[in-house]
């Protein structure tokens, strides 16, 4: 892959940081990161944010990373550490070479402030709260628009900043928030579960001039790890002389870091999970990540208290549930180790089992067959929209997309005929 002509415009109330990227075999791509123009002091102009993004995709394209301009020494060397950390994952992701034009140190950092990534989840209130009454506390939060929340949901973007804007002014902290099309462009070539950790630091190192430590909220505890994008062993590799990532909370298992954030009612008042990206829904209250974190609620007795939740588990709900990787059935298992323990919700606990004996040792269901067929259809359509993607501009999705919108407009034309057809 290749980064070029790396450049901040303005833009009304905005500045971008953009760059030309090649990322599919046809075309050159602009990736943005926008932020608002009162952060513009904190920018650093330069490839190394792009490098962080693009670097794991590269690897599992097994291409070189090529970057017409400048990126940090200290960042490139962390780079290839993780070129050797990741490519030992199984993942397809292969050892390449990182060829930037210029490679020079930072100068050091001005600033001692400090920032989270913030998404009002789990991790990210947990981070937030155990750094609050130390030395160390936390400046700045972070939030993403592109990445957890998708472009095409302005409704959910706008409700999750007024959250988000609110926890910051009761807390007497601010917001940074940034928009980028990274997620969209580079997800084809590798899902967001190994992407996220570089693009993540991206946006650190774009604004490295006014933070000099970011936490990275961790996903897994030590001893649960798994190939993931943000891991302790990767997250400080994309430190440069400046700003230092860390890593943050993998020392605590997710059911105590709901424990401890339950005691706290900004927590029980915003908590946002969900990445089902539902039309302006918050959590979905459905999905497996709304699930799994209700059960954590319910462990510590404070379900019925969690504003942003049903009050209640819907057990034909948790029925319905299957577990697709190793990652959630950590989690799962988490839980019912917990609810075990403490001797409750017996009939949960039951589901649970069978869920997790089902992941373990799938028995013969013609349900679950019919399920798998479709998954593996959606994933042939996946590879040809990946075809798509990189030979073809996206004209068949572009196509698809048209098409759709023609289609809604002719059925609600005709609607609307029969509608005044009936009234009359
Ligand atoms: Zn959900």
């Amino acid at each position: 892959m290749k980064i070029k002509n790396v450049r901040l415009k303005e833009e009304g109330q905005f500045v971008i940081l953009t760059a030309e990227c090649k990322i599919r075999h046809v075309g050159i791509d602009q990736v943005y990161f926008k932020f608002e123009k009162k952060y513009q002091d904190f920018i650093v102009a330069d490839a190394s944010p792009f490098a962080a993004a693009l670097l794991i995709p590269s690897m599992k394209m097994g291409q070189d990373l090529v970057i017409e301009g400048s990126i940090s020494r200290e960042l490139q060397d962390g780079m290839k550490e993780i070129i050797e950390k990741t490519a030992s994952w199984n993942l397809g992701l292969k050892p390449i070479a990182i060829l930037a034009s210029e490679v020079r140190p930072d100068t050091l950092s001005q600033t001692d402030k400090n920032a989270s990534f913030f998404s009002g989840g789990v991790d990210s209130f947990y981070t937030y709260l155990k750094h609050k009454e130390r030395s160390d506390k936390i400046d700045y939060l972070i939030l993403a628009n592109g990445f957890d929340i998708s472009l095409d949901n302005p409704g959910l973007w706008d409700q999750t900043c007024e959250t988000v804007d609110d926890i910051a002014s009761s807390e007497g902290i601010e917001v940074i928030k940034v928009e980028s099309n990274i997620r969209g462009l580079i997800e084809p070539v590798l899902i967001w579960d190994y992407t996220h950790g570089g693009c993540l630091a991206a946006l650190g190192l774009s604004l490295r001039s006014g933070l000099k430590n970011v936490y990275i909220p961790s996903s897994l505890a030590i001893g649960q790890l798994l190939p993931w994008g943000t891991h302790p062993e990767l997250d400080a590799r994309w430190s440069t002389e400046k700003i230092s990532f860390h890593h943050d909370g993998a020392d605590t298992k997710r059911v105590d870091k709901v424990r401890f954030i339950a005691q706290n009612p900004l927590a029980l008042k915003h908590l946002r999970v969900c990445y089902i990206n539902a039309k302006d829904k918050f959590n979905c209250g459905v999905c497996d990540k709304c699930l799994r974190t209700m059960t954590n609620l319910c462990i510590t007795g404070k379900l019925s208290e969690a504003e942003t939740f049903p009050r209640n588990i819907d057990l034909e709900l948790i029925k319905t549930l299957s577990v697709c990787n190793k990652q959630k059935a950590i989690l799962h298992e988490e839980n019912l180790e917990e609810l075990k323990k403490l001797g409750i919700e017996k009939e949960l606990q039951a589901h649970l089992r069978d869920m997790l004996k089902d992941f373990y040792a799938p028995k013969f269901d013609s349900r679950k067959t019919i399920k798998k067929a479709c998954y593996y259809f959606m994933e042939g359509l996946n590879q040809i929209m990946l075809i798509d993607f990189f030979y073809n501009q996206s004209r068949l999705h572009k196509m698809k997309m048209f098409l759709q919108k023609k289609l809604q407009k002719i059925s609600e034309y005709y609607s609307r005929i029969f509608k005044e057809r009936n009234a009359r």
